[in-house]
């Protein structure tokens, strides 16, 4: 028997009319359950003077309510400990997660055992659409303590891989268990595979020849998606990268790279996907940028109706060649990274594809961004990898014309450093530092 191409092949490649119609059907019974389970909803619903009866078509939830991480900070200081969004009572809550409150208060995700469930098996779907097979062995090296992805193992456990439940350990220690276990794919950030490769070679230890990791699974910074930043990762680990998309407000991870890594793709049984101008709030054409707006189908413990997520996608408008009919898009970064110069939209993952891509630097970088006589400008910091020392000026030039070329803006200056001068991001790297704000209070101050 050849083996299966897909989890669950089915709805994975359901023709688009009956995707469309199997959501239509899905959204008005879940509007109808959040409108009369949730307090919130009800108050939001008709506050917006709107009632899920009048969902006749897909189109018709632009006259719903937005929600976004405020709403859901706002409700749960209102309505201790879980907020008011919730449909279930708290008997029926199996598993909480909270986000990392980077951005202020914890935020807490709550999932019915049926959601927990789904939830799980959108990551097997995942994970089977990037490769993993039950003969693969899988080491989950993220954190398990509150995360939504510390669950996740779960998903690669079902799909019949041996797991190893690692978490967050040290480098040494995580190499070590690569070195023992031989495993063959793992999960973690572009910034953490890059440093944990390069700190492998530090200790002799030649990723491709020595260690098993033939897949390589990234989520959370933009850098799994930037055509560059995937080979040089590729290529330090002779292993594949496959991005993933995961928010804790609704699922670990929403969304997957196939073997075509073009995009990628939603679950869209579970998640509705609307891609809005961040302006107008009205639905942008596929292929063009526009914030990502997503819609549980089918989560009970808190439905989450028009989330806004606060990343720049692009749709992609055809159909993707591997089968899957599901929508799939690319990932830009988040708005509030977005730097306005000039009028242009710049993102952090702009400067990272040109400074990945320049033969010569080491594709370590930094972004300051300031303002001078009220326009915003921005310097670029670059490293000069071993044995190109003395080709700055070339260099900077390159990258100051590709910039230009790539986004239309061009930096002020871009200055090159000698190789290890930046520092080195394990987990989530900071590659922008902001001074506008600084100027202008410093301006403020008299100063
Ligand atoms: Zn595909």
């Amino acid at each position: 028997m050849s083996e299966k191409k897909f989890w669950q092949e089915e709805i994975e490649t359901l023709a688009r009319p009956q995707l469309s119609a199997l959501q239509l059907k899905l959204l008005q019974e879940h509007l109808a359950f959040a409108y009369s389970r949730s307090p919130y909803y009800r108050q939001a619903f008709d506050e917006a003077g709107v009632k899920p009866a009048d969902l006749k078509y897909l189109e018709d939830l632009g006259r719903f309510p937005f929600t976004d991480k405020k709403v859901e900070r706002d409700r749960q200081l209102f309505a201790p400990d879980l907020g008011d969004m919730i449909a279930v009572p708290e008997e029926e809550i199996v598993f909480v997660s909270a986000s990392s409150g980077s951005t202020g208060v914890p935020t807490l995700s709550p999932f019915t055992k049926k959601d927990f469930d789904d939830f799980q098996n959108v990551e097997s779907r995942l994970f089977w659409a990037a490769g993993m097979r039950p003969k693969d062995r899988y080491l989950h090296a993220l954190n398990f303590s509150l995360f939504v992805g510390g669950p996740d193992v779960i998903g690669a456990q079902n799909l019949g891989a041996l797991c190893i439940w690692a978490g967050t350990v040290p480098s040494d220690r995580l190499l070590y268990i690569m070195k023992e276990f031989k495993p063959t794919i793992t999960w973690t950030t572009p910034s953490y595979a890059w440093h944990l490769g390069e700190s492998a070679l530090k200790q002799g230890i030649d990723p491709r020849r020595d260690l098993s990791i033939r897949k390589i699974i990234v989520a959370g910074e933009p850098g799994g998606s930037i055509p560059a930043t995937r080979s040089a990762i590729e290529e330090l680990w002779g292993a594949e990268l496959f991005d993933f998309y995961g928010l804790s407000d609704i699922f670990g991870a929403c969304a997957g790279m196939c073997s075509e890594k073009n995009g990628l793709h939603l679950a869209e049984d579970h998640i509705l996907l609307e891609v809005l101008d961040p302006d107008s709030l009205q639905p942008v054409a596929d292929g063009e940028p526009g914030e990502m707006v997503l819609t549980t189908l089918q989560k009970q413990a808190r439905p989450m109706i028009r989330f806004r997520t606060g990343d720049i996608v692009v749709r992609l408008p055809e159909l993707c060649p591997c089968g899957r009919t599901h929508a799939r898009f690319l990932v830009q970064g988040r708005i509030d990274d977005m730097i306005i110069v000039s009028g242009v939209n710049l993102f952090p993952s702009d400067i990272e594809y040109v400074v990945r891509g320049v033969e010569g630097l080491t594709g370590e970088y930094r972004i300051t961004v300031y303002t001078e006589n009220r326009l915003v400008r921005f310097d670029v910091e670059v490293e000069t990898a071993d044995g190109y020392e003395s080709c700055g000026d070339m260099l900077s030039r390159q990258v100051i014309e590709q910039i230009k070329q790539r986004s239309g803006v061009q930096p002020r200056n871009v200055k090159v450093l000698a190789n290890g001068t930046l520092p080195r991001a394990t987990h989530k790297a900071k590659r922008v530092v902001d001074l506008r704000n600084v100027e202008e209070n410093a301006k403020g101050q008299g100063i």
